[in-house]
């Protein structure tokens, strides 16, 4: 049975006038699963204003009750936790071990950021002259933009709304077309738990019409986008022009650097959850393999045995380690990389194609693919391309393996596997990127730290831990006299 996703707004779920659909189907068999009201820029509009009145009595919900309400949601989180990673991974592809954890991510962001609501702390400070108070507080931006990718569509998502909604904002939030029933749901829940009318707006459509009409809207305070640095960036400039704050999360070509002295056991496993983990489809992805010149052969050989056994398949078979990607599309970008990878030098070990075994011949599925002899002039050093392909590089000290993590023109996340305390402090202190990671791989960012990259990674600022609720806050100094 195909499923309509509508939209909700102000508490009630509707289609867009438009009577536009756009499908969505499982990439892991191709099947259609239901089909998303595509909103128009007038739908936007409705949410802003409905999410403008809701503002008025949700600004002024002691902070407390709202983390009471963000209780609430984690407990009915907690409650269809196996359902929503079903849904998760029938919709997107991420194998069921990853969609549980996707969802555990947005319980813990939701307690997380219940607690929040006792703690909003502003300061009091001495003022200069007598017989009077002075003091800071948080007060809410108003409406919060909220545009989530389609690869953590729950996490992502989660990360944005609780602080929004914790410290009094409202929200108007499209999520990926990709991913419209887990979004529905979450939905569901999040009207379950008892948030009033109006304060959250799902509004499903194209980021050219709804994205754009969220940006343009006079009245969202903030835009919080998560996706690629072509449409953040873009985003930016448009919202630049109405001096309209936007955060942004974007692209990553994440690097593991492995040295001389490190459990190569430990790092094998790091790179393999990391290169191939949600089939690449990660912005914390490592797509770059940085070895120390002394273990390069014998770590390959090994990475390339074990990547030969990831089983590939279906995400909701237990077994299976690595799922479809996306959709067609993605399947073509990738496929074009790794043309461009054997064009430019690099040697393939692995992959490198369309998976053709027959029981998966319906479903979005690429091999796990690693070239190596990459140097950093080739597009697949440089660009990222968000999918199971990753390239080795040799290095000759630690040096010169902080300089190749750093010659990117993206910041999120690098990892050094390494024995000694000494290059791991280096390495800390040096590696130019908004996460970094001892004896890990790249990915599996907590919630309670800020989220977030350098350079055209982002702009500054952080989804998730406290940094969050920067982005959805105004400072207001007040001055008493008495
Ligand atoms: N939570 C993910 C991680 O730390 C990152 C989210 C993303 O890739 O967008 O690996």
């Amino acid at each position: 049975m195909t499923r309509e996703y509508l939209n909700y707004i102000n508490g009630e779920w509707v289609a867009s006038k438009g009577n536009e659909y756009r499908e969505n189907y499982n990439p892991a068999t191709g099947e259609l699963l239901g089909k998303a009201t595509q909103s128009t820029a007038d739908d936007v509009s409705y949410s802003v204003s409905m999410a403008k009145l809701a503002q008025r009595e949700w600004r002024n919900v002691p902070a407390p009750k709202r983390g009471e309400i963000l209780m609430k949601i984690g407990d009915l989180l907690k409650r269809d936790k196996e359902r929503l990673a079903k849904i998760l991974t029938e919709e997107m592809g991420k194998v069921i071990v990853e969609a549980r954890g996707e969802v555990q991510e947005a319980i813990d962001m939701a307690y997380y950021m219940a607690g929040e609501g006792r703690r909003l702390v502003g300061q009091t400070t001495p003022s200069e002259l007598p017989n009077k108070h002075a003091m800071s507080m948080r007060v809410p931006v108003g409406i919060v933009g909220i545009i989530t990718p389609w690869n953590f569509p729950i996490a992502i998502a989660s990360w944005k709304m609780f602080p929004a909604l914790v410290s009094g904002n409202t929200v108007v939030w499209k999520p990926a077309s990709d991913t419209p029933a887990l979004a529905t749901k979450f939905m569901k829940i999040i009207e379950e738990a008892g948030v009033p009318k109006g304060v959250v707006n799902l509004v499903h459509g194209s980021g050219s019409v709804v994205g754009e009409a969220i940006v343009d809207h006079p009245d969202v305070g903030v835009v919080s986008f998560t996706g690629s640095t072509e449409v953040g960036s873009e985003l930016a400039s448009k919202a630049s022009k109405k001096l309209k704050k936007v955060s942004l999360e974007m692209g990553g070509k994440n690097a593991i650097i492995v040295m001389e002295d490190a459990d190569i056991e430990l790092a094998l496993e790091g790179i393999l959850w990391s290169a191939f983990g949600t089939s690449g489809q990660r912005c914390t992805a490592c797509s770059r393999l940085i070895v120390h010149k002394s273990i390069k052969e014998k770590l390959t050989e090994r990475l390339v045995a074990k990547a030969k056994e990831l089983i590939l398949g279906n995400g909701l078979n237990e077994k299976v380690q690595v799922g479809p990607v996306i959709n067609e599309n993605a399947l073509k970008q990738i496929k074009k990389y790794v043309e461009i990878g054997k064009q430019e030098g690099a040697t393939l070990l692995i992959g490198g194609e369309r998976e053709h075994i027959d029981l998966l011949k319906d479903g979005y599925y690429f091999q796990p693919t690693i070239f190596t002899d990459v140097d950093p002039s080739m597009r697949i050093f440089k660009e990222e391309i968000f999918g199971p392909v990753l390239s080795i590089i040799e290095v000759n000290s630690l040096d010169e393996a902080i300089d190749i993590n750093n010659n990117t023109v993206y910041g999120l996340s690098s990892s050094i596997y390494t024995a000694d305390v000494n290059a791991a402090f280096r390495a800390m202190r040096d590696l130019q990127s908004g996460i970094v990671y001892i004896n890990a791989g790249t990915i599996g960012a907590e919630i309670h730290l800020p989220f977030g990259g350098m350079k055209q990674t982002g702009n500054g600022h952080r989804d998730s831990g406290l940094a969050a609720l920067d982005v959805c806050t105004e400072w207001k100094s007040v001055y008493v006299d008495y």
